[in-house]
C-alpha cells in the first residue's frame, strides 16, 4: 500500500471512530457470498440519503433494534471505496503518486485505475447510489481529460463496455465514451471502422457512426471540435440526477 493510501486509510478509521462516538450509525456485513467477510461503520443519515437499497434496509428495522444490515455479495475492498465516498463526497481515480501518462510503467496503472473505476460502479449500481454514479462519471471525465489524445480505442471501448454493464440504457453517462472517442482518438483508429472491427457494445457503435456524420468530407469543421466537458462545472448533462429532476451531488446535502 502505498504512502498516500496508508494516509487515506488512517483518515478512514479514525473518521469511522468518529462517526461511532457522534452519530447514528449502521453497521454493514458485506461479502458473505464472498468468503471475506466484513462489517462496515456508516454515518446512518448519509448512507440512508445516498443509498436506495441501504435506505431501505435500515427502515424495515424494528425502532430500537440494533441497526445492522446484510449486503452479502458486496466485496469487502469495494465497500471500502463506498466508504471513502460517503466520507468525502468524492471520488478519487488520480491519486498523487501516480505515474503519469508517457512515463515507465503508466500503463499498469492506467489498467488498475480503469478496473478500480469499474469496481466502483459495481458498486454504485448495487446500492442503487445515483449520486456515486454521477461522481464516477466525473472522475472518469476527469481521467480521460488527463490522458487526451491518449485517450485511444482501447479505452472508448473498455469505457462502454462497463457502462453497458451497469448503467442503465437511457443513462446520459453512454455520451461520454462516444464524445471522448470523438474528440480524442487518432485519425488511424477510424480507418477500419466498421461493426465488425468495433468490440464495443452496439450502442456505443452507432454512437459513434451517428456522431461522425456531420464531420465527413467536411474541411470546415473537424471532429475534434465536438464539445466534451473540460472541468466538472459543465458536466450535469453526463448525469443521472439530470433526467430523474433531482439535484447535483455536488449540491450541499440536506441532512
Ligand atoms: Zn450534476
Amino acid at each position: 500500500m502505498s504512502s498516500t493510501n496508508n494516509i487515506s486509510f488512517l483518515i478512514l478509521v479514525l473518521l469511522q471512530v468518529l462517526v461511532v462516538l457522534h452519530t447514528n450509525y449502521v453497521k454493514v456485513n458485506v461479502g458473505a457470498n464472498q468468503g471475506t467477510p466484513a462489517q462496515f461503520i456508516l454515518p446512518e443519515s448519509l448512507a440512508r440519503a445516498r443509498s436506495g437499497v441501504i435506505g431501505t434496509a435500515v427502515s424495515r428495522i424494528a425502532p430500537g433494534s440494533e441497526k445492522r444490515i446484510s449486503l452479502p455479495d458486496i466485496q469487502p475492498h469495494h465497500s471500502q471505496y463506498y466508504a471513502q465516498w460517503l466520507y468525502t463526497g468524492r471520488v478519487f481515480i488520480l491519486e498523487p503518486d501516480r505515474v503519469l501518462p508517457g512515463r515507465l510503467g503508466h500503463r499498469y496503472y492506467e489498467m488498475e485505475e480503469h478496473a478500480r473505476w469499474g469496481h466502483h460502479l459495481k458498486v454504485a449500481t448495487e446500492l442503487r447510489d445515483i449520486d456515486f454514479q454521477d461522481a464516477l462519471t466525473d472522475a472518469i471525465i476527469e481521467w480521460i481529460n488527463e490522458f487526451r489524445e491518449g485517450f485511444d480505442r482501447r479505452h472508448g471501448e473498455m469505457l462502454a463496455f462497463r457502462i453497458d454493464r451497469d448503467l442503465s440504457p437511457d443513462s446520459p453517462a453512454r455520451r461520454v465514451p462516444i464524445e471522448a472517442s470523438i474528440k480524442y482518438w487518432r485519425t488511424r483508429e477510424f480507418k477500419d471502422l466498421s461493426l465488425v472491427h468495433l468490440k464495443g457494445p452496439e450502442w456505443f457503435v452507432q454512437g459513434l457512426f451517428a456522431e461522425l456524420v456531420p464531420f465527413v468530407g467536411s474541411t470546415a469543421v473537424s471532429r475534434k471540435s465536438i464539445a466534451f466537458p473540460k472541468d466538472l462545472s459543465q458536466t450535469c448533462d453526463y448525469h443521472e440526477h439530470t433526467r430523474l429532476g433531482r439535484p447535483c451531488y455536488k449540491s450541499p446535502l440536506p441532512l
